[in-house]
């Protein structure tokens, strides 16, 4: 019954365990794990402040490893920065209607040439907010154990879950409400699989290893969550090769044309790799949603729904599991929006635009389901094993 639970086709997907697990390891895992080290992919933009509108009282997290190391000033691409200004005693007072409090874009749209600022339906849109947001190296801040969990962590799934994407009791769903459980869940699975691989074993000595049992507990305990962590994989996939002609031509200029040029070959091998198109050439359908006559009525609520998602995320009261957090959410708001900005009509590639941060977190977001995919496979039948044993 084991050997049967995770094979065959995926769940409303269009390709079978098998061929993911393979094509992930040979294909999508090594490319994606180089495009996220290089200068383009690793900088992430976000306002990390915890202003959370719902619960203001929100306590943060009581270990070291939730806080995020920004980047140092030199660490980040010269040409992303904005001139730095010099502080005057002005800056001390209210600068609001005056013209010099207005932020300065310019370097921002030269640096950004080729990439706007467009408003995004299905997030909780932070990226025109230049002052307060702030560079962070992803390399620096992995995603893993932070210690963050009890009432706070509670309330944010318990939210997630409750308010806006109920957990379908039979099948009075939609299947459009279904996609979006799934792909919340099958994010949640891949946050607890981070959290299992790469955990703080020994808190005194700071040794840092797997956790079996939790992984166990949290994620292999439940095939429907293994099943919606796979889902959600091939969903983004999926939003990733629709949108191959927008995302090779895009800039991924750094000012490091040695390393702009390895970004825009990787880019390419991972969009138009031959041996995905040929195993898995449609990892999701999303031809098949919104048909109905309440399709348009429906699309507007689940939107609104993620919105809500999306500004939930500012109130994750550790500063670590926020960026994730944040950054995630946002590269499943950009796999909504490439798979369902224009209904799947064939003009997409022409009318599709997106923001340098979105592509930053579909692509880390892969990367993160990519890696999740890959030590479920590896480590999940051990962990099985040792816990049925216990
Ligand atoms: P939780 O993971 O909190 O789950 C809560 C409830 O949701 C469970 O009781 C179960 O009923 C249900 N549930 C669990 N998994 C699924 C699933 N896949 N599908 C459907 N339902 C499910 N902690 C870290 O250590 N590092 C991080 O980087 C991190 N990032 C986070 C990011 C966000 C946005 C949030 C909200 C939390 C994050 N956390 C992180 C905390 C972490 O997710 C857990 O909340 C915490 O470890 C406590 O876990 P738990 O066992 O109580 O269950």
């Amino acid at each position: 019954r084991d050997a049967r639970k995770y094979s065959g086709v995926v769940e409303d997907c269009c390709c079978d365990y098998e061929t993911v697990n393979q094509l992930n390891e040979e294909v999508l895992h090594p490319i994606l794990q180089e495009l996220v080290k290089t200068p383009f992919f690793r900088y992430f933009k976000v306002k990390l402040w915890c202003d959370c509108p719902f619960w203001p009282d929100d306590g943060m997290c009581r270990l070291r490893d939730c806080s995020v190391c920004e980047c140092p000033d030199n660490e980040f691409p010269e040409l992303f920065k904005r001139p730095s200004r010099v502080r005057s005693a002005d800056d001390m007072v209210c600068q609001e209607g005056k013209p010099q409090a207005a932020v300065d874009r310019t370097l921002d749209s030269n640096a950004f040439s080729g990439w706007i600022e467009v408003d995004n339906p299905w997030t909780y849109d932070d990226e025109t907010d230049n002052a307060e947001m702030t560079y962070v190296n992803l390399q620096l801040n992995p995603e893993r154990y932070t210690g963050y969990s009890g009432p706070s962590a509670q309330r944010i799934w318990d939210a997630i879950y409750k308010e806006n994407c109920p957990k379908y009791p039979s099948e009075e769903l939609c299947s459009e409400q279904k996609v979006l459980y799934k792909l919340i869940s099958g994010l949640h699975s891949s946050i607890s699989v981070h959290i299992a691989s790469d955990y703080l074993v020994d808190e005194a000595t700071q040794l840092w290893g797997q956790n079996l049992e939790l992984l166990y507990d949290r994620v292999m305990r439940y095939p429907e969550r293994v099943r919606n962590l796979y889902f959600t994989y091939l969903f983004v996939l999926r939003a990733v090769t629709k949108a191959a002609d927008y995302l090779e031509q895009a800039e991924y200029n750094t000012g490091n044309s040695q390393e702009d040029l390895k970004t825009q070959s990787l880019v390419r091998q991972l969009v138009f790799n031959p041996k995905i198109r040929s195993a898995c050439p449609v990892p999701f359908d999303e031809a098949k949603l919104w048909k109905g006559e309440k399709g348009p009525e429906l699309m507007l609520q689940i939107q609104k729904q993620f919105r809500n998602i999306s500004a939930i995320m500012d109130c994750v009261g550790c500063e670590k599991c926020r960026l994730w957090g944040k950054l995630q959410v946002l590269g499943l708001g950009t796999a909504l929006k490439i798979l369902f900005s224009d209904n799947g009509n064939n003009g997409l590639n022409q009318r599709l635009q997106l923001q340098r941060n979105e592509v930053i977190a579909l692509i880390n977001l892969l990367n993160r389901l990519s890696e999740s995919v890959k030590f479920v496979h590896e480590m999940g039948p051990t962990a099985e094993k040792l816990m049925k044993r216990k």
